[in-house]
């Protein structure tokens, strides 16, 4: 029976495989689900999360998750435009909330939904460490990492109708939610793979650095979250793989190239880390 569904399965991946440009890469890659079909389910998840926790609005913290999250999407913009990519960002619907959760998190969901915990601000430490996690989680969303993983589970749980992606039920949610780390319940949540991993964790330094924000800062940030870390199952952006050691050395060493990627889009110096 297994079997036959796993049939069925690729049977409908095949239906329904298309293939879309990964801006991060420049290669084509495969998705069975695309931006039109998911973008709506996404909003309203999203609006359906919203309603279900405390947002914070009108505080400084609030502001400066805003005020980074559009810097982030303006650098997007103009690195997408300057590299060929003009009307990628069309469909998206760029929504920045800090809520009141003590979960170490933040996430992105399609269509540029974006979520930051309170939990998460001690480890930022600064508005430039916030944007080195939004960098993070922009690049994801960019380059449809939640899409890949999304699809993957649908093989996986041998899920047939999956042309419309329309969040109906439980089952379909449920899926939705871990391939997004939506939630508290991180450990619930798929794993983002190492490549993926480390195509954000680059691409999300130049980000933060056309957006004005020192990309060396990224290092750092991710030293609080090895020392915060602590042995337990860690949340996406503290993915395990690649090792915290890995990632760190990765991002200094990257840091020099986003800076002179940002020199090409007049970013000669960045702003204070912006303490809070
Ligand atoms: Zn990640």
């Amino acid at each position: 029976m297994k079997y036959k569904n796993t049939i069925i399965a690729f049977g409908t991946l095949i239906m329904f495989l298309s293939c879309a440009t990964n801006p991060l890469t420049g290669k084509k890659t495969l998705a069975f689900v695309s931006n039109n079909e998911i973008f709506p389910s996404a909003f309203a998840q999203y609006d359906q999360f919203l309603s279900e926790n405390k947002v914070i609005n009108g505080t400084s913290d609030s502001e400066m998750i805003k005020r980074v999250g559009q810097r982030i999407a303006v650098a997007a913009e103009r690195w997408l435009n300057a590299n060929g990519y003009q009307g990628y960002l069309e469909d998206y619907k760029w929504e920045y909330n800090l809520v009141e959760d003590n979960t170490v998190n933040a996430w992105c969901m399609p269509g540029g939904k974006i979520v930051f915990y309170t939990g998460i601000l001690p480890i930022a430490q600064n508005e430039t460490g916030v944007a080195a996690i939004m960098g993070h989680e922009v690049a994801h969303a960019l380059a449809n990492h939640g899409q890949q993983r999304m699809s993957a589970a649908y093989i996986q749980q041998g899920l047939g109708a999956v042309g419309n992606i329309a969040i109906k039920d439980e089952q379909t949610r449920d899926i939705f939610n871990q391939s997004y780390g939506i939630g508290s319940n991180v450990l619930g949540m798929l794993p983002f793979s190492r490549s993926h991993e480390s195509q954000s964790d680059e691409f999300g330094l130049t980000l933060m650095a056309i957006a004005g924000y020192n990309p060396d800062e990224a290092a750092e940030l991710w030293k609080r979250m090895k020392a915060n870390s602590g042995g337990q199952s860690p949340p996406e952006f503290l993915s395990t793989h690649p090792s915290n050691d890995t990632r760190i050395s990765n991002l200094q060493g990257w840091a020099p190239i986003a800076k002179a990627e940002a020199k090409k889009f007049g970013v000669t110096s960045f702003r204070p880390l912006g303490e809070f």
